[in-house]
């Protein structure tokens, strides 16, 4: 599941290259881990400006049989709300709703991000934090899908923002609206799509008018909780990420430090198990087929010698998988330096 430009930019930190690079920081984090467990790596949606179309990877539904194993086993792992995505989008997964409870009812909210296409009032019971991407335009939706109607996919998004209003629910929204970086002092473009905002806002009946002119913008609040964010969206085009459907060339790096092996504990669709939340490739995957039904998945975390080597080898510097050295090639600066922030959650986008 893609990242955004800014998402990316924020999470480097030199910080992290001093004073969190300490391994007694970074083992503590071990403990309690982002957990990604991806449902679905299919997407209904080809975005130019992510690579799940690239299909690096087979493209298939986890079983909600393997789901029950995993979900059991995450209240000993990690108290943060569980995203159900990496690759994919999930809402496509014809068991999305009982997988979500299922993550709730042993009590953990789930974090969930969405193009938005099959959104469903029954999400509403969920204890879910959903962040929607939202395009603004015909034109700018059809980088997304060539198909979809974009006025239909709209009303849907409507349709949610609206019911959630009107429901008593735990739920807050997200909404990032895609910006392209390099229209950033173009006055034009901001404006239509602060007069989309303006009419998405009177069309779900929103208390407030959203403007992401300054920032983001929180404009209808029911509890601290319970609120609805707009936000801009920069679209990454290094590294991992491609731009109009072709990944930029870049040169692989040798040494950099990525703090995601402490943070980050990602479940692909067929079982095996990865440290990133951003490489849809399979290229972090640190166990064997089938190894998440015989050893539990804490003790994989925690022990299994790939990923340990893995560490050891961020420690000094070095760089273990291919992947790594591609997306870390997009890192500023010579320390090639990512960190993670350690929130509640860490949402991508769709
Ligand atoms: S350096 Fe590797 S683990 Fe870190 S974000 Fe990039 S691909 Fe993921
Ligand atoms: S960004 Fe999300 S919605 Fe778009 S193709 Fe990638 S996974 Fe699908």
């Amino acid at each position: 599941m893609f990242h955004t430009f800014k998402k990316i930019k924020k999470a480097i930190f030199s910080k992290t290259c001093d004073a969190d690079l300490d391994p007694d920081f970074l083992n503590r984090c071990l403990d309690d881990p982002q957990v990604l467990v991806e449902i679905t790596s299919r997407c209904n949606f080809a975005c130019t400006y992510c690579s799940s179309s690239f299909k690096e990877r087979k493209k298939v539904d986890m079983s909600l049989e393997l789901f029950e194993h995993i979900v059991g086993q995450l209240p000993e792992i990690t108290k943060k709300a569980v995203r159900l995505h990496i690759d994919g989008e999930p809402t496509v997964h014809p068991e999305f709703y009982t997988m979500a409870r299922l993550v709730n009812e042993h009590g953990l909210p789930v974090a969930l991000a969405s193009n938005g296409s099959l959104l469903d009032p029954r999400f509403l019971d969920l204890d879910m934090d959903l962040v929607i991407t939202l395009s603004t335009s015909a034109e700018e939706f059809s980088e997304r899908h060539r198909k979809l109607d974009f006025g239909h996919y709209v009303d849907r998004v409507v349709d949610y923002v609206k019911k959630w209003t009107q429901k008593e629910t735990t739920q807050s929204l997200t909404i990032q609206i895609i910006f392209d970086n390099n229209e950033r002092n173009n006055q034009a473009y901001t404006s239509a799509k602060e007069e989309f905002l303006k009419s998405f806002a009177r069309r779900s009946n929103l208390s407030g008018i959203p403007s992401i002119e300054k920032g983001p913008s929180r404009i209808f609040t029911k509890s601290p909780r319970e609120h609805l964010e707009f936000s801009r969206q920069y679209l990454a085009t290094r590294g991992l990420y491609p731009e109009k459907g072709k990944r930029k060339p870049c040169e692989p790096v040798e040494s950099g430090f990525c703090d995601s092996p402490w943070k980050r504990l990602a479940i692909l669709a067929d079982g095996r198990v990865s440290y990133c939340c951003i490489d849809l490739s399979g290229g972090t995957v640190f166990t064997e087929p089938g190894e998440i039904l015989s050893t539990g998945i804490k003790e994989l975390w925690l022990n299994h010698p790939r990923i340990r080597q893995v560490r050891d080898n961020f420690l000094s510097q070095s760089i273990t998988d291919e992947v790594c050295k591609t997306c870390l090639s997009a890192a500023p600066g010579n320390r090639r330096c990512v960190g993670f922030k350690t929130g509640r959650h860490d949402s991508g986008a769709g």
